[in-house]
């Protein structure tokens, strides 16, 4: 039987063990007591994951007297049913790969056996609660942030209630996140389904899983569950997965899924499920193709919703869309001019990252009169399946939208030695300039740690550092990060026009002559 979906509080939700126990003991202390109010705040922070822990601790920090709110556990998604738990599974997940291929590195026959796929579980529990020790309720109090744990809602543009107390503020900060959207699949609710609110909580392995969605969570959940060891099937009614990428990236994507055993269905729709002798039975559409796969358990990524209900925001003056979220302007300002937003619940692009960066703009702009913009910060993402998707900037189809002029250096890792030493050659590093510059405009890096590597194309943005110099960078050889100076090296050649060839092979010869 499935745990519940969701709305029940994520504390209720942990499994009784003594690993949830000591996470809990940081981020929801068992005995904590809300403090006495102060008699007002510079900053009530209404969320405590990412974006709620950077801008308080930063805030305070800086002298700033700050309250933190906190509904369920402290640390948000992120650490609880996000990054933190689903990196640990894929870590254990990525070492049963690798032993299935002892043969191609090691000549030798894959160990007998299953992948202990309980040890996985608990491994992630107990690395989750050490990383929960970082944002724990009692280092907060120590920081001298008053936490109180509760449901916050606006009274009115300058006071927030949680429990029985009043918070008075002379700015506020909205970062209450986001949680998995409902999928729309006839049957489904009284099926039971998981999302990532309840899938980390598995202690024992699904035989059979049905993912439904094909973005980051679909896919990177889809392909760890596979390699630990369960029969996965992954349906999107998309043609491609994470669409929004680039397509070759999607396709090499769909590619390691299949290779690694995960049945992959793609322009397909989940239409209905239903209970038959203790198992699911999940109808799939694909066009003229109706099948039906029966399962254990069906893990749904149908996307998320921002967390705006609840907050009383009407009484405040913030306006908010139920599916885009709070609105912010360029400075993450509501439409209420002392309270800001930051984090999943203003943010198209819902990530741990992307919450820290514009909760530090917040602090700026909210408590120093700064000016900072969200329009001016250059965000990265990355899928962590293997191999990694990464991203920055602008990607080729906007390019072409927009008549953007612009020329493309595209190294494929089969010519990058360090990715054919370690047997891990599909994949390209892409980088895009603008025409006739080195300017970067974005970059697309399918590898296996593409998540670190495009950090070098990042840097290289906001520093406003040229494809041109990157191939002045001496990379150790051999890495795989070496493909980013590869592209640098072919956006030099492309700049070697037939006049300059032509002079050079006069001096070259001249030189020959001997002086
Ligand atoms: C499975 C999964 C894997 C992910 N992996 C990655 C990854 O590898 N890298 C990455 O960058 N991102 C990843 N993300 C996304 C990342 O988790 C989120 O972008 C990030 O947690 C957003 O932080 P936040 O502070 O905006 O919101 P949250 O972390 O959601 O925190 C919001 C907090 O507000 C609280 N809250 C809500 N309403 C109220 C209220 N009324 N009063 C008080 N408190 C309230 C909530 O309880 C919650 O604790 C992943 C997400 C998922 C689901």
């Amino acid at each position: 039987m499935s745990p519940p979906p969701r709305e029940a509080p994520l504390v209720a939700l942990l499994p009784d063990d003594p690993l949830d126990g000591e996470l809990l003991a940081e981020v929801r202390p068992p005995e904590w007591v809300n403090p006495p109010p102060a008699r007002r705040y510079n900053l009530v922070v209404i969320g405590g994951g990412t974006a709620g822990l950077v801008a308080a601790t930063g805030a305070a920090a800086l002298g700033a007297k700050v309250a933190l709110v906190e509904k369920e556990l402290l640390g948000g998604d992120c650490l609880n049913v996000g990054c933190v738990p689903s990196k640990a599974i894929l870590r254990s997940a990525a070492f049963y790969a690798d032993v299935h291929h002892a043969a191609r590195f090691a000549g030798a026959a894959p160990p007998a056996g299953e992948p202990d796929f309980g040890a996985a579980m608990e491994r992630m529990r107990r690395l989750r609660a050490q990383l929960g020790r970082d944002d724990s309720a009692r280092r907060l109090r120590d920081r001298g942030i008053d936490v109180f744990f509760g449901a916050a809602a606006f009274v009115d543009r300058r006071r927030v209630a949680v429990g029985n107390a009043t918070l008075a503020f002379d700015k506020a900060l909205i970062a209450t996140g986001s949680r998995a959207a409902r999928p729309d699949i006839e049957g489904i609710e009284a099926a039971g389904y998981l999302t990532n609110e309840t899938v980390f909580n598995l202690t024992a392995r699904p035989r059979r899983l049905l993912v439904v969605g094909g973005g980051p969570l679909g896919c990177e959940l889809a392909q760890a569950f596979c390699r630990l060891g369960c029969a996965v099937t992954i349906a999107s009614h998309e043609p491609y997965f994470l669409p929004g990428e680039e397509r070759d990236a999607a396709e090499i994507l769909a590619h390691a899924l299949r290779r690694d055993g995960v049945d992959v269905r793609l322009n397909t729709d989940v239409k209905s499920v239903a209970v038959v002798a203790g198992e699911k039975r999940a109808r799939l559409v694909n066009y003229d193709q109706d099948v039906t796969v029966a399962v254990d358990e069906i893990l749904a990524g149908a996307g998320r919703v921002p967390h705006v209900e609840g907050l009383n925001l009407e009484a405040a003056g913030v306006d908010y869309d139920p599916l885009q979220g709070v609105r912010v302007n360029d400075f993450l300002q509501t439409t209420s001019r002392r309270i800001y937003a930051a984090g999943d619940v203003a943010l198209d692009r819902k990530y741990t990252h992307a919450a820290d960066a514009t909760a530090r703009l917040v602090v700026h702009n909210a408590l120093f009169l700064g000016r900072k913009k969200l329009s001016s910060l250059i965000i990265p993402w990355c899928t962590y399946t293997d191999p990694e998707i990464a991203h920055v900037g602008i990607y080729v189809r906007d390019a072409h939208d927009q008549g953007f002029p612009m020329k493309t250096f595209t190294v494929p890792m089969s010519d990058v030695d360090r990715a054919v030493l370690d047997g891990e050659p599909e994949g390209f590093v892409k980088i895009h300039v603008k025409d006739g510059t080195d300017t970067i405009l974005g970059a697309t890096i399918v590898a296996r740690h593409a998540g670190d590597m495009i950090n070098e194309i990042s840097l290289a943005m906001v520093a406003g550092i040229g494809l041109k110099t990157l191939a002045q960078v001496i990379h150790c050889y051999p890495t795989q990060a070496a493909a980013i100076r590869q592209a640098g090296d072919a956006y030099n050649r492309s700049r070697l026009t037939p006049l300059l060839k032509t002079i050079s092979r006069r001096w070259l010869a001249w030189a020959r002559r001997g002086r």
